[in-house]
């Protein structure tokens, strides 16, 4: 992500409190993060040679409740990159309707050149220096790229025995046996087939034979082409970080999968031409998933895409210019912030299940997690409508409404 991510994310901002004639006191107040932290994280590596990494952890907005957001472990982190992702997840929450503010951390590392010992110091470090700012009540961090339920098990453990008592509810994302949910791994890709099946329905057409494009093969990606493919639509292409695969009949799931673990990629398989990403996007289907990285789909390609619908699992892969252009070629696009929040909004069932002590079964998570993504897609669809403009714009616009008003009703303390 470049580092001007922060002022693309302030310009939205600035586009809907136009659109909405936003108090300016309140665009004033939303520009602002509310906490930034930066924290020294100094890790003794396996060479006996000590390195000073830098952490952050930036939480936007309060006003509807705890902040809640990713840990990223990535190379290209900044304190920029991780003020825009928190406001991004602030209008996440609350599009969805959770009573979340928004939160991002990161720390500035490439996690495929450490080992799993130098990984585990970093997290516990970095979780200790950040600990007065999180909890329960105050800010709930989860998984996010190149972090997983490992790391979060990690964090829940140090901040437990900064306590002195387990727990759980301070991080989600964990592994079931410390409190995690079932549900929370297929999640992001569950509620983005849960968003297409809902937009498709208003579209007078449906998943069941519809053809999928699906870039990316990580968590959102290949869960994904799983869940598309339970729903009986046909994966035409796929891909990874070395290129993709076409297949006019279709690629089944657990053959493509098996491939991808076996050889490190899904390329090369057999009776599959090989294609790039490139043309990956660009393919005739019905449906067209990008779940992988930001900036793919852009002012350079948004003329030739030939999907039908557009979903995007990854967070910011479409530029605000090809956004501009897929409207005008009447190509819907589910925004992010709707599309891939099946994950924090499993991440607080989580949360509420820890709170409780008491945890649903996997069918009650998928029931609830739908509810809250059909009646998102409802009130998304419907703004868009009313105000004939593009779905990013009306998710916007409810998101941004619903904390501005939140703000204003608490009023500026003191
Ligand atoms: P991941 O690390 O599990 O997988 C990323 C995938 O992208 C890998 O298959 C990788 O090979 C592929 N990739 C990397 N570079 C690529 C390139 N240049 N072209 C094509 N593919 C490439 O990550 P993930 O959790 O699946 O996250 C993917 C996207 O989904 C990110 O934008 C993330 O922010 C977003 N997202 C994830 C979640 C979640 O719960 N995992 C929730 C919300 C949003």
């Amino acid at each position: 992500m470049k580092e001007n991510t922060y002022t693309l994310a302030l310009q939205q901002l600035s586009r809907v409190a136009k659109k909405l004639k936003l108090d300016p006191n309140i665009h004033e107040k939303l520009k602002h993060p509310k906490t930034t932290l930066i924290v020294s994280i100094p890790v003794m590596m396996d060479n006996g040679k000590l390195r000073v990494f830098t952490g952050y952890r930036v939480q936007h907005n309060i006003d509807r409740g705890p902040s809640k957001g990713g840990i990223r472990f990535h190379p290209e982190v900044t304190l920029d990159h991780v003020k825009a992702l928190s406001m991004w997840m602030t209008w996440k929450c609350a599009v969805m309707g959770l009573p979340y503010g928004g939160a991002k951390g990161g720390v500035t590392c490439d996690p495929k050149k450490l080992s799993l010992r130098e990984l585990e110091k970093i997290t516990r470090r970095f979780t200790t220096e950040i600990a007065e700012f999180i909890g329960p009540r105050r800010d709930i961090p989860a998984p996010d790229v190149y972090t997983n339920p490992q790391t979060m098990a990690w964090m829940m453990d140090t901040f437990s025995m900064h306590s002195g008592y387990a727990v759980p509810g301070v991080v989600t994302g964990k592994p079931l046996e410390i409190g995690g949910s079932f549900g929370r791994n297929e999640a992001t890709a569950q509620g983005c087939i849960f968003a297409i099946a809902e937009i498709l329905k208003y579209l007078g057409k449906s998943i069941k034979g519809a053809t999928v494009a699906v870039q990316g093969y990580g968590n959102a990606g290949a869960f994904s082409h799983k869940l598309a493919q339970a729903e009986g639509a046909k994966v035409i292409a796929v891909s990874d970080s070395k290129g993709g695969i076409f297949q006019p009949e279709g690629l089944d799931y657990a053959e493509v999968y098996r491939h991808k673990c076996a050889t490190k990629s899904v390329r090369d398989f057999c009776g599959a031409r090989n294609i790039t990403n490139g043309q990956l996007l660009e393919l005739d289907c019905d449906i067209l998933i990008p779940a992988a990285l930001e900036n793919q789909i852009t002012e350079k390609n948004a003329k030739r895409i030939r999907a039908r619908l557009i979903a995007e699992a990854a967070n910011g892969p479409t530029s605000e210019e090809a956004t501009e252009i897929l409207h005008k070629r009447h190509i819907p696009v589910i925004p992010d912030i709707v599309a891939n929040a099946g994950g924090v909004v499993v991440s607080c069932f989580e949360w509420a299940q820890n709170l409780m002590g008491y945890f649903w079964t996997e069918e009650e998570v998928n029931r609830r997690l739908k509810d809250i993504m059909v009646i998102a897609c409802q009130r998304v669809w419907k703004l868009s409508q009313e105000e004939k403009c593009d779905l990013r714009l009306a998710a916007y616009m409810l998101a941004v409404k619903r904390v501005g008003e939140a703000a204003r009703i608490r009023g500026i303390y003191p």
